[in-house]
């Protein structure tokens, strides 16, 4: 029988550092968000040197299996759009730091 054995990676600045995290995966405390009776639990994952954000949601949909289906549909097309917004934040859409005067500087005389 084969064995595979991966080498232990450290845990991370934000990983919760407790039974959540794995020999080479590390998972920070879940963040929840609900509204309208909807939930998500947001959680940032690394596995080896792979990082994604791992999505649980429970949307509520209308008894009416036609609405039902749409409200299905409209989910799969508004999780492209989260997708394609998530992929399209990059380093330079960061907010730089704001010029901030030095406290000390003494203006001359
Ligand atoms: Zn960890």
């Amino acid at each position: 029988m084969a064995r595979t054995i991966r080498p232990e990676t450290p845990h991370t600045g934000w990983c919760a550092r407790d039974h959540r995290c794995g020999v080479t995966e590390h998972r920070a405390p879940p963040v929840i968000a609900d509204h309208l009776g909807a939930r998500a639990i947001v959680t940032r994952v690394r596995a080896g040197d792979v990082e994604y954000a791992e999505i649980t949601a429970r949307i509520p949909l209308a008894r009416h299996d036609a609405l039902a289906r749409r409200q299905v549909g409209l989910t799969l097309h508004l999780l492209r759009r989260l997708f394609a917004a998530v992929a399209a934040v990059r380093p330079e859409t960061l907010p730089t730091a704001p010029a901030r005067p030095a406290l000390d500087r003494r203006t001359a005389a």
